[in-house]
């Protein structure tokens, strides 16, 4: 296990030896460091479309800026790619798994990209590793080692964005932020990845198209409401009494399930967006009739949907539900008038909760045999692409 004592968690690469890193700029920022270069603001949406539509890792190739301004930049600043480590695909050609590494560090962040019809999903981590302990979860072995950067974040989106396009396909439709970490843990970082990921020159994808899942950080999800954002909010429920929360999810005992739901119906008067619980179906623990009849009581009458997550006990040594439980439990709820879905597992449930990576690719286990890490991860038939 990788240890966090004595880390700062956060990421201070605004600034390095070679300069102002540019992907950590929301379009104000750079509008101002683009003024500090003598330079009017509207150069700094040519930089945003340059960075992120065209993806251009260094100021060479920005043909519509002199070779003046594109060698004071380089100068002065740096924007860089994250490189994929590795890239496993699912043999379904339905989901995609990439290990980034991460800028000066032996650390990689795990991201998906997920394929469905006309929607290309990418599902980004937000942190490496996670603080908040949740018992089914392989990213919380890994404890918090430290919070990603606006850059590291949406580095991630450029990468499957290349990918994308080096394949001839569509480029990235959809974003949720569910990979590695609580996104609303490392909210500055968030907050700025978001702001570039909505912006139209750069990957404008709108609100509609964006889902932040929480484990139920309840002043973080007010403070996502005071953005008014409008984003999706999905949280990690996974359990129907604040005693079963707590064991399942330390985080319940700072924030009990009354609360969070109180949370939830203000997100929704706030934003009009149906909030989705995730609920991690654990065999004779979350699936019980007795389960149903309190999710009733609790989420009755408001318009939510419950998202059934079947437990991967491959990666947490938690009983899964055996065979037709999964079904049975969502007919259970859509008799007590409760929106369910079962979540379609593309390779092996290789998104999990709210961040259910297991770091394999992280850091000190780097010389992991890769077998290890599709039979955990991506379904048993994956091909290495590097
Ligand atoms: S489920 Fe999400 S919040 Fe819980 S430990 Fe894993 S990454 Fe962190």
């Amino acid at each position: 296990m990788i240890k966090n004592d004595n880390v700062n968690v956060n990421a201070n690469v605004n600034v390095n030896d070679h300069g102002l890193r540019l992907k950590n700029l929301t379009l104000p920022a750079l509008e101002s460091f683009a003024l500090s270069l003598g330079e009017q603001k509207f150069r700094a949406r040519q930089i945003f479309k340059w960075m992120y539509q065209k993806r251009l890792p260094d100021f060479s190739g920005m043909a519509n800026m002199p070779k003046t301004l594109r060698a004071a930049l380089a100068e002065k600043a740096v924007i860089g790619k994250l490189e994929p480590r590795r890239i496993l695909e699912s043999s379904a050609g339905d989901a995609v798994k990439f290990a980034f590494s991460l800028l000066g560090t032996g650390y990689a962040a795990e991201s998906v990209l997920l394929i469905d019809g006309d929607r290309r999903t990418a599902c980004l981590s937000s942190q490496l590793g996670c603080a908040l302990g949740c018992k089914f979860c392989e990213t919380a072995k890994l404890g918090l080692v430290r919070n990603l950067s606006a850059e590291e974040i949406i580095g991630q989106l450029v990468g499957i964005n290349d990918y994308q396009a080096a394949k001839g396909d569509k480029l990235v439709t959809n974003v949720v932020f569910m990979g590695m970490g609580e996104a609303l843990g490392n909210f500055e970082s968030f907050r700025a990845a978001l702001s570039i990921i909505m912006h139209g020159d750069a990957f404008n994808i709108g609100a509609r198209r964006i889902t932040v899942s929480t484990a139920g950080v309840v002043p973080s999800i007010e403070r996502l409401m005071g953005e008014g954002l409008a984003i999706g909010l999905a949280i990690s429920l996974n359990a129907w009494n604040d005693e079963a929360r707590g064991r399942l999810m330390p985080i319940n005992r700072k924030y009990p399930i009354e609360s969070l739901i109180g949370a939830a119906k203000r997100y929704h008067s706030k934003t009009g967006r149906r909030v989705t619980f995730e609920y991690v179906l654990i065999e004779g623990e979350t699936d019980t009739g007795e389960a149903a009849a309190a999710l009733e009581r609790l989420l009755g009458g408001f318009p939510c949907k419950i998202n059934l997550i079947p437990v991967n006990p491959a990666a947490c040594n938690l009983p899964a539900p055996p065979d037709g439980k999964v079904e049975r439990f969502a007919e259970e709820l859509h008799k007590r008038g409760l929106s369910a879905t079962i979540r379609k597992s593309r390779g092996r449930d290789i998104m999990g909760a709210c961040g259910q990576l297991t770091g394999v690719d992280v850091g000190v286990d780097l010389d992991v045999d890769v077998d290890v890490d599709v039979d955990v991860d991506v379904d048993v038939d994956v091909k290495i692409k590097r």
